[in-house]
């Protein structure tokens, strides 16, 4: 991580620090990292297009290592994948925000009950305690279940029979909402998305950077236009990620995209933060 004044940091790319910290290095201290308490989880909030209201945030884990300081979840989560540890740091992610949303919702400085998104990798997928874990989660926080949204990569699903589909269809029918993240990534047949217990289509950012500025790239905008008019055929909503400009916010809102985050409304930070973001969004 590097220093970026004040007590702000900016995540190191994975690419160029990754490289300079050795993974072996990474790959031993990270089970010790959990029992140490050294993660800690940012949020980003999600804003609704039609009115500017936060409507909840996405959980964002870091690691604050005692010697290469704050690394970015691209460094340490492909690693806690192939040791195991990412099914009891996932957990951990999960009780965290679960009493964050629980906070925040019994704060009356909040404007809506706000929800928060959390992160789920292939492996908790496929752990087989993983629904019960969600209840047993949710019930000691004290959080309703439609506060919740798991983010599921459209890769982690590819393929993936009716068998497989069960944790997430169980969890669906409880009343949390799933996301499909990085839509448009992977390769999926599109008829696919028929048979996924998913309620929202989270499009990744590369589909949107041609909308930054004005004129928009044309094609993109088809594009765009294409998806989220299958979307709503299939009763989804879809999320936008990496809005980082005005333009490209009110190209999506006209669009017809329900929901965006990025850096344009607030990088990822302090779960504080969204008290003040949520009284100060544009509906005020
Ligand atoms: P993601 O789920 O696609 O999360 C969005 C990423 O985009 C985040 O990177 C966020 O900081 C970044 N971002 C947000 N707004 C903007 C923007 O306007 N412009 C640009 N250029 N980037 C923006 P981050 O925090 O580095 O997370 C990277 C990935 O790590 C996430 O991608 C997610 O797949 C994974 N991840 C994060 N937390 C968890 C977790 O608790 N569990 C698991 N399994 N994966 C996690
Ligand atoms: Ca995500
Ligand atoms: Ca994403
Ligand atoms: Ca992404």
């Amino acid at each position: 991580a590097k220093a970026a004044g004040g007590n702000r940091y900016e995540l190191a790319d994975a690419d160029s620090d990754a490289r300079a910290i050795a993974r072996h290095d990474l790959t031993n201290c990270l089970p010790g990292a959990l029992e140490n308490g050294e993660f800690f989880i940012e949020y980003q909030p999600l804003v609704r297009l039609s009115d500017g209201t936060v409507r909840g945030a996405e959980a964002l884990v870091r690691w604050l290592h005692p010697v290469h300081g704050v690394l970015g979840p691209d460094q340490f989560i492909p690693l806690a994948e192939s040791t195991g540890l990412i099914v009891p740091l996932g957990r951990w992610v999960l009780e965290e925000a679960a009493r964050q949303a629980r906070a925040w919702r019994s704060d009356g400085r909040c404007r809506v009950p706000l929800r928060v998104n959390v992160n789920l990798s292939p492996s908790q997928l496929r752990y087989p305690a993983l629904v019960s874990d969600i209840v047993a989660v949710l019930d000691d926080a004290g959080l309703d279940p439609s506060a919740l949204c798991l983010e599921v990569t459209e890769n982690a699903l590819i393929g993936a029979d009716e068998e497989q589909l069960r944790p997430l269809r169980q969890l669906a029918d409880l009343g949390v909402d799933i996301a499909l993240d990085d839509f448009g990534t992977g390769y999926s047949n599109l008829s696919y998305l028929r048979r996924l217990p998913v309620s929202t289509l989270k499009l990744d950012r590369s589909f949107t950077r041609g909308m930054q500025r004005a004129p928009a790239d044309p094609v993109d905008v088809k594009i765009v236009e294409g998806i989220v008019s299958l979307a709503h055929t299939l009763d989804l909503s879809v999320t936008v990620e990496g809005v980082e400009t005005g333009t490209q916010a009110d190209h999506l809102r006209i669009l017809g995209c329900e929901t965006a985050q990025g850096w344009y409304y607030a990088r990822p930070g302090p779960p504080e933060r969204l008290h003040t973001l949520s009284l100060a969004d544009a509906a005020s």
